[in-house]
């Protein structure tokens, strides 16, 4: 199975593909995570992609094609996965559609994760993300069980610079700007599936079951 989940920074989609990946063994592919840890090694894609993300705004869909092409169809690929921050924009949506039409692969679902706004700024400014597993967490929802340690790894907890205020609000209006037409490309295309965001992330979880085992 192959999903793409779309919806604005903070919806929960990491949280919705971590859950796929342990009760479907989808695996979550992350363009954020990916490029964090380019950062992190201070490869050359990382390198590129640091200013961009610092501020908010999107890496150029010519670098994430390349990304994208290579994690899903290159060495140690995998069969079944689901696309958590990818495509952004119309012209990686295109892209990716000429890569799956070049592999013979074939998408099964677009699931738009929906909540209000507002609502996500508080999120995201609440979360808190592992440094060593990227599990995430939420202050207001779903803290960690011991201040600043994951429950997981035991890893450190931080707030990602581009989850601070003045980054969120960008975000939001990018996401608004650049990655909202997808809805309707996804739309035309018959693919797209809404799923009502608010509750908690099971709650959330259970509607995307109920979606995708329903096929
Ligand atoms: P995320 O963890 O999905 O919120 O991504 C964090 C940041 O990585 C975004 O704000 C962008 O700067 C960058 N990024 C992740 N995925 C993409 C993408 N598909 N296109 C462009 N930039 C991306």
């Amino acid at each position: 199975m192959k999903i793409i989940l779309i919806g604005p920074p903070g919806v929960g989609k990491g949280t919705q593909a971590q859950k796929l990946q342990q009760s479907h063994g989808l695996r979550q592919i992350s363009t954020g995570d990916l490029l964090r840890t380019a950062i992190r090694n201070r490869t050359t894609l990382g390198m590129t992609a640091e200013r961009y993300i610092n501020r908010g705004e999107l890496v150029p869909d010519n670098v994430m094609l390349e990304l994208i092409e290579e994690t899903l169809f290159g060495e140690n690929a995998p069969d079944a996965f689901t696309l958590d921050g990818f495509p952004r924009t119309v012209p990686q949506a295109e892209g990716l559609e000429t890569i799956f039409t070049r592999y013979g692969a074939r998408l099964d679902w677009v699931v738009l994760l929906e909540a209000d706004h507002d609502l996500i700024a508080r999120r995201l400014a609440a979360r808190r993300t592992c440094r060593q597993c990227s599990a995430i967490y939420n202050l207001l929802t779903n803290p960690p069980h011991q201040p600043g340690r994951c429950d997981a790894c035991g890893g450190e907890l931080y707030q990602r610079p581009d989850d601070q205020l003045a980054t969120i609000a960008n975000r939001l209006r990018i996401y608004r700007e650049q990655t909202a037409p997808l809805v309707e490309f996804y739309r035309e295309r018959q693919l797209l599936s809404a799923v009502d965001a608010l509750g908690t992330s099971d709650a959330v979880y259970q509607r995307i079951e109920k979606l995708i085992g329903g096929k």
